[in-house]
């Protein structure tokens, strides 16, 4: 039988480029779980995808509500769940003020992270029922929480601290950023990708070995032409896509990352559990290191038990 993956965000960019990539070899369903309809039924069109290779299904990260909605609906349709990307993502670097989710978290780590999160837990148990050969759950990560890494260098970087704004609530009543600080609408981001990271490695450590999952995360490369970059001033928009071409060589094309994703879904030689998947210049992939925070183990382990709280699953 064919192979189902439910992408998130899979309405542009990454997301779209990988549900393209999947669908092209004939062997994958791909749930397109995405909180615009109508623009994911035309993303999927305008790539050439045909019907019988993908189902919309709406799913606003953005909402609680909306999340386990989506995993009543997916349960409804009576297929089973093989590989699951948590690929959808918000950015907000010119943002002066925080936004917030329907629940009233921090817009960038309450989308990312907290929505990401709960999917993730509540799709857990339809992973472990699939009887597909190699059953994966993918939570794309960024060099930009990478502190070990010069992308990951470039201020205001990533810094979760002793978690005390998020389990204060996120709510910017205490604050809305994860450490406590001041809003930042780019660290806020860079934020919300270490927890991914984080997240996906606890993941690893407590149900890799129970349930046979292979947990992975990845960072495909700089796909400077998406629509991340959407909220970014005009200029930077201009020149970010030659800067990462021509100067850091970080570049790389929708399709090319598409096909990066594809891989860590179905290729047998990424099915290693526990890993951060990077790309060299020749597209090789190798099992790149994370930095000391986005691997520190005590604090994934903190980061779980606060979201647990936050999203009603403690
Ligand atoms: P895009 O903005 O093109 O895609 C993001 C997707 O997320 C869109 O489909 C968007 O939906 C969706 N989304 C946003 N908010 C929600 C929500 N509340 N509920 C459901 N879906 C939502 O960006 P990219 O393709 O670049 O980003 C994809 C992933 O790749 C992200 O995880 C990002 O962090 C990561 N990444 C990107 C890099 C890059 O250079 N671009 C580098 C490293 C990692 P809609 O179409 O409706 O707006």
């Amino acid at each position: 039988r064919k192979g189902t993956a439910v992408i998130t965000g899979a309405s542009s960019g990454l997301g779209l480029a990988t549900a393209k990539a999947l669908a092209d070899t004939g062997k994958w369903h791909v749930i397109m779980a995405c909180r615009n309809f109508l623009k994911a039924e035309r993303a999927a069109r305008s790539v050439g995808m045909s019907k019988e290779d993908y189902t919309v299904m709406h799913l606003d990260l953005a909402s609680l509500e909306s999340v386990k909605q989506f995993v009543d609906n997916f349960r409804r349709t009576e297929q089973p769940l093989d590989v699951l990307v948590c690929n959808a993502a918000v950015y907000q670097p010119t943002a002066k003020e925080p936004s917030f989710t329907a629940e009233g978290f921090e817009l960038s780590v309450g989308t990312n992270h907290l929505g990401h999160f709960l999917l993730s837990r509540l799709l857990l148990d339809d992973l472990k029922k699939s009887d597909y050969p190699s059953k994966r759950m993918i939570i794309v990560g960024s060099i930009t929480g990478n502190t070990n890494t010069l992308a990951g260098n470039v201020p205001p970087k990533a810094n979760l601290g002793d978690l005390r704004g998020l389990a204060s609530g996120l709510n910017g009543q205490n604050s809305s950023m994860i450490d406590g600080g001041d809003f930042d609408g780019a660290k806020a981001y860079k934020d919300s990708k270490v927890c991914n990271m984080l997240t996906m490695q606890e993941l690893h450590r407590r149900y890799h070995e129970e349930t046979g999952v292979t947990f992975a995360s990845l960072y495909p490369g700089c796909i400077a032409t998406t629509g991340l970059f959407r909220e970014h001033i005009p200029l930077f928009r201009l020149l970010f896509p030659p800067f990462q071409k021509y100067i850091t060589k970080g570049y790389v094309s929708e399709e090319e990352a598409g096909k990066r994703l594809a891989q860590v879904v179905s290729d047998p030689s990424l099915g290693k559990s526990g890993v951060y998947w990077s790309w060299n210049n020749n597209s090789s992939s190798f099992e790149n290191q994370l930095s000391k925070e986005a691997s520190d183990a005590e604090k994934a382990k903190k980061l779980w038990e606060v979201s647990e709280k936050l999203v009603g699953l403690a």
